[in-house]
């Protein structure tokens, strides 16, 4: 079978966020998909937002209606991992469930006895070590991670994650899946924070001690960023979209274990302990009324 045929089926667990992003790119690209996620409820949310997107498709003239439609009904779902498993015609498993250790290797090791052999398991986890959930299995050469962004449709890349034991030809066929969704892939050893987080946690947390030290304003940290480097966002205004506690939470795990460099700057501890946690709290470094920045509401030099 051609690498990234769409004779392979794909099964994608967890339909929250990532997965209904992830289950719609592959249903787009030919492929047949089973959505599998323990609530019903969060598939019938997930094909929901699926059709959204496809219609939104149609009305960009991305797609044709008949080929919303052909991708419509290529998507099923299921509340049983196992009843997705029996399918013999599945080459990819893509697990992007809650982010715990305990559910991916539990997913993994159940897919790991019933998948063909030829089958791989991808994670899409941002922070977990791929190489402890491959552990889990008896296929360690054919367990990858696969990182994508929010919104899936709309973000290009895919973060190809090579565990201790992934193999040359699982990082080629990650990358033909990602070639054959439209998506760009980067290969990264697995690391702490990859290289997306890694570098968003630094320019994030360097702005937020300029901003403690006065040495511009909010908005004018992000605007250097948008008008210097083409940047879409500053990184304030993305602090506030990903959410503070994320933010430190991450930035907590770096300086665990790459040191100094990645200290929490004091400003999102305190963020955090107001409870400015961004866009989704209507307050962060800036306030939101109604999903939308109030002008002028940048948090003054403390
Ligand atoms: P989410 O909370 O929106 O969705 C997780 C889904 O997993 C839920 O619908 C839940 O019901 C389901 N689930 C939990 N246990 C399950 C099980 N045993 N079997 C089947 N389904 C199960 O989370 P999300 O934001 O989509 O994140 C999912 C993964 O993607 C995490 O590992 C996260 O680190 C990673 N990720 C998230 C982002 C992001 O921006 N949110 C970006 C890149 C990667």
């Amino acid at each position: 079978m051609a690498t990234g045929s769409r004779d392979e089926a794909v099964i994608v667990v967890g339909s929250g966020l990532m997965g209904t992003g992830i289950a719609h790119a592959f249903v787009v690209a030919g492929y047949e998909v089973t959505l599998v996620d323990v609530q019903a409820a969060a598939l019938e949310r997930s094909t929901a937002a699926i059709h959204k997107i496809l219609e939104s498709g149609v009305k960009l003239s991305k797609l044709t209606d008949e080929q919303a439609r052909a991708a419509a009904q290529r998507l099923t779902t299921c509340t049983e991992l196992a009843a997705a498993l029996a399918n013999p015609a599945v080459g990819l498993l893509l697990e992007t469930v809650t982010e715990s250790m305990q559910l991916k290797t539990a997913i993994a090791r159940e897919a790991d006895a019933a998948l063909p052999v030829r089958a791989v398991i991808a994670t899409n986890s941002s922070a977990l070590s791929v190489t402890e959930i491959a552990a889990a299995t008896k296929r360690t050469d054919r367990v990858i991670g696969m990182h994508f962004f929010n919104p899936v449709h709309k973000m290009k890349l895919v973060e190809i994650v090579r565990a201790l034991g992934t193999s040359a030809e699982t990082v080629e066929r990650a990358r033909a899946w990602s070639a054959a969704i439209g998506k760009t892939s980067i290969l990264v050893e697995e690391s702490p924070g990859l290289t997306t987080s890694r570098m968003s946690a630094l320019a994030g947390n360097e702005a937020m001690y300029m901003l403690m030290e006065g040495v511009a304003s909010a908005e004018d940290i992000d605007a250097a960023m948008r008008g210097a480097f083409n940047h879409p966002m500053g990184p304030l205004e993305l602090g506030d979209l990903t959410g503070w506690d994320t933010r430190l939470a991450v930035l907590q795990y770096l300086h665990a274990t790459f040191g100094e460099k990645f200290r929490p700057c004091p400003l999102i501890t305190k963020l955090v302990k107001a409870g400015r946690l961004g866009r989704k709290a209507g307050h962060g470094v800036y306030r939101y009324e109604d999903g939308q920045r109030v002008p002028g509401s940048g948090l003054a030099k403390l």
